[in-house]
């Protein structure tokens, strides 16, 4: 059976709809503040990619990285950047998520140059791995990296957020251990732990690396226990969810929505109109939405 990576599991388990359309549609507008995050978070990961390959290769791990590696990781900040840009080509950006766009660069320079300063990760673990690939019977998920600490191996990936939600400080801090208390339970870190394990080695914790650049740049360490039994459980779930994957994939089930569900954190779903103004009707759809391909047989 075909295994999904996380954001595809993840997206699928939100909507099986939304995941259907996602990757075939766009909208011709794009959606700078969901978007540009990816942009943003693509770029930073790329950038702290190349630090750590750096950390890696360089044993035992100076106090100071040098000025030029420091270069390094922003130059393929920049440069993931600029590749992302060039998918909204010939999309409409609206006057907000211009100025958005705008802050991208000094953002993403600014990110990878104080999560270098501020390594969380100590100078005694080994950085294993950099963004390799575990492999197609694991979805070709690529932890940011595999470390090891005094424990053993453990999966470790970068979260970062623009700012945590909240009108004052108390409602940020209780976001903010919100949003730790839910890395806990992580589709994607669970997967990770769940690919390493295989060949006998043994995985029972993770990392996340959760940056915060507003108001005031953080990053923060934060580790996490897997319990063989939730692993075990997370497993169940993962097989299940990927064989209606795959039936759908392969046209012997209709992905489903529940209506409710037509929105997230970033607002409306993109698919609002699509689904329910133009009821998947390419000729209607085409003045709001760009067709990539078609893969999955929705209707
Ligand atoms: S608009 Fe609603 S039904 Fe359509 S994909 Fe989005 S969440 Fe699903």
């Amino acid at each position: 059976m075909k295994v999904y990576s996380p954001s595809q599991t993840t997206l699928f388990l939100e909507s099986s709809m939304k995941w259907a359309l996602s990757g075939d549609y766009e909208t011709r507008k794009v959606d700078g503040r969901r978007d540009f995050a990816r942009v943003l978070g693509a770029g930073f990961a790329a950038g702290m990619a190349k630090y750590n390959e750096w950390r890696r290769d360089t044993v035992p791990t100076p106090t100071q990285c040098p000025g030029d590696t420091v270069d390094a990781a922003v130059a393929a900040a920049i440069d993931c950047v600029g590749s992302q840009m060039l998918e909204f080509e010939g999309r409409e950006i609206g006057e907000r998520d211009a100025a958005q766009r705008a802050s991208i660069l000094p953002r993403v320079e600014r990110a990878v140059k104080k999560a270098i300063g501020g390594d969380p990760i100590p100078p005694d673990w080994k950085v294993i791995t950099v963004e390799t690939t575990l492999g197609e019977a694991y979805g070709w998920v690529k932890p940011d990296l595999v470390v090891c600490d005094p424990r053993g191996v453990a999966p470790f990936d970068y979260k970062l957020k623009l700012a945590i939600r909240g009108k004052s400080p108390d409602e940020r801090a209780w976001n903010k251990e919100q949003l730790i208390a839910d890395y806990a339970r992580s589709w994607q870190m669970y997967h990770y732990v769940w690919a390493l394990s295989h060949g006998g080695q043994l995985v029972n914790h993770y990392y996340i690396a959760l940056t915060v650049l507003e108001p005031s740049f953080g990053i923060d360490l934060f580790p996490y226990e897997v319990d063989p039994e939730s692993l075990a459980q997370w497993e169940k779930f993962a097989w299940a969810t990927w064989e209606r994957m795959e039936r759908i994939e392969e046209g012997l089930e209709l992905p489903v929505c529940a209506m409710g569900g037509c929105g997230s954190q970033y607002g409306p779903c993109e698919f609002q109109k699509l689904c329910w103004e133009f009821h998947y009707d390419w000729e209607l759809a085409k003045f709001d939405y760009v067709r990539r391909r078609h893969r999955v047989q929705v209707g």
